[in-house]
């Protein structure tokens, strides 16, 4: 099966095809760089970086580009508030968005091109638009012409006319229809500006991603992404814009990945339940996060809650465990069974049915975990020297890390990893580390000194906290179970 994707246009899914042969060309809408972006704002990120990795492992040569938002209101109101310049603000949370996309190490996108280096670029867009009849000036400000374009609303499914009868929308003195929409607008006092043939000014939202698609991309762009609260109206404007600025089609897919909730309520920061991603990645692991908005499908509400950050580290903890497993029995020379190889073969082949059905991430992780469960079966039923079972250690790690990589996952050093989850764990449910490692003492000399009943209880005491004590030649060790269902 070739790779198909739902096209938010077209309502359908539908076989993929670029319009340059084996390039694609990406373009996602970023942030607006005037505070620390919380998870949802980075389940496109993490989805879209996906989709760039499959497109890349499927043949494409692609180029990516997710710009910043610069300038807007939210900005100048932000900057001055702290009495700093918008430049100064932006720059600030530009850096803090570069460093948490770090700590995520996901592939660096090609292009982030910035709405205030495009302003040049903008304004001969809206030159254009105005000399075809698309656009008209009032009074300094620029807006576009929604009835001269007959396709507006062809990504939305909204028409003009039901627009009208379903929103009251307040009537601009300066426009022709309340649907109409700004390109660019004057600058008040003190806002900053750009000189124009209309004016001091600056543009409106809709038009620097058009701008910066013709500018990077070209005028056709064969993915364009984002969430779905932009389908309308920025996308359908931004539709509206470019077709009538280059006459022709302006993007082939439309996707866009769903909400985040946090309980029932959706994400956002008028309803003040977000969670900064930095806060989430220091409170767990940037391994957990990407996980978490990878375990959903991108098209379906991901639901956070403390519980499925719990289970998200449960099957963290199965895959790295079994890698860490792998590791150590790995032997380069040694060949698994023909049925082990074929298991394996059968993984890749599930991974990329279920990443050419419109990136069915959850389905392709469960084909993951089938075969961890596979080779943790190896490990229990065959003797460590095993030929078979350390060839099929090293097909397996080589497996797990390659698929690993389409999502950005399962790429850390298993034990260190494995050791930051119980730190996270150990946190997460107030244990004390010095009051386990003193029963340890004291379940060591119970043994050494027969005392296996003691020795038992203090397994048994630590067992109810969720620390498993594991004994072997080499001493003992412990860690949290990570797999208990978890009652918060
Ligand atoms: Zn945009």
């Amino acid at each position: 099966m070739s790779l198909q994707i739902y096209n938010t246009r077209t309502k359908q899914k539908e076989i993929f095809k670029s319009f340059r042969e084996g390039k694609v060309s990406m373009y996602v809408c970023g942030p607006t760089v005037y505070d620390l972006l919380h998870i949802g704002n980075f389940r496109g990120v993490i989805f879209f970086n996906c989709v760039r990795h499959w497109l890349e492992q499927s043949g494409y040569e692609v180029t990516f580009a997710l710009n910043y938002t610069d300038i807007d209101d939210k900005i100048i109101a932000r900057a001055a508030e702290k009495n700093i310049s918008p430049t100064e603000l932006t720059a600030f949370y530009i850096q803090a968005y570069q460093d948490d996309l770090k700590l995520l190490n996901l592939k660096p996108h090609d292009i982030n091109p910035k709405c205030t280096d495009h302003i040049d670029d903008i304004i001969a867009l809206i030159i254009k638009l105005i000399s075809d009849g698309f656009a008209y000036e009032v009074a300094g400000s620029v807006f576009f012409d929604v009835h001269k374009f007959k396709d507006y609303g062809k990504l939305s499914g909204k028409r003009l006319d039901d627009l009208a009868a379903g929103h009251r929308v307040d009537p601009h003195p300066d426009k022709r229809h309340p649907f109409d929409f700004v390109l660019w607008k004057p600058s008040k006092d003190q806002e900053p500006f750009w000189e124009s043939p209309w004016g001091n000014g600056r543009p409106g939202w809709h038009i620097e991603c058009s701008a910066m698609c013709h500018a990077h991309l070209g005028e056709h762009v064969d993915i364009h992404g984002g969430g779905i609260d932009l389908i309308f109206p920025h996308h359908e404007n931004e539709i509206a814009q470019s077709e009538c600025f280059t006459g022709k089609s302006f993007v082939s897919f439309w996707m866009h990945h769903n909400f985040i909730r946090f309980g029932e309520e959706k994400m956002s920061k008028s309803l003040g339940n977000v969670i900064k991603a930095r806060d989430y990645m220091e409170t767990y692991h940037p391994e957990v996060l990407k996980y978490l908005l990878l375990s959903v499908h991108y098209r379906s509400e991901l639901s956070v809650e403390t519980k499925q950050s719990y289970q998200c580290i449960s099957a963290l903890s199965r895959v790295y465990s079994a890698l860490r497993d792998a590791d150590s029995l790995a032997n380069d020379n040694a060949v698994a069974t023909d049925e082990f190889i074929g298991m394996i073969k059968s993984t890749y082949q599930l991974v990329k049915t279920s990443l050419n059905d419109d990136f069915n991430t959850p389905k392709a992780f469960a084909a993951i975990f089938e075969c961890v469960r596979s080779f943790n079966h190896e490990v229990t039923s065959k003797k460590p020297k095993d030929v078979t079972l350390q060839g099929a250690a090293r097909v397996f790690v080589t497996c797990i890390r390659e698929i690993g990589g389409y999502f950005s996952l399962f790429q850390e050093e298993p034990v260190l990893f494995l050791k930051s989850l119980d730190q996270i764990m150990v946190k997460q449910l107030n244990l004390d580390v010095a009051y386990i490692e003193d029963l340890l003492v004291q379940r060591s000399h119970a043994r050494a000194n027969k005392d296996f009943k003691k020795a038992d209880d203090i397994r048994d005491e630590l067992l109810a906290k969720n620390v498993l004590v594991h004994d072997s030649r080499d001493g003992t060790t412990w860690e949290i179970n990570k797999h208990f269902e978890s009652s918060q």
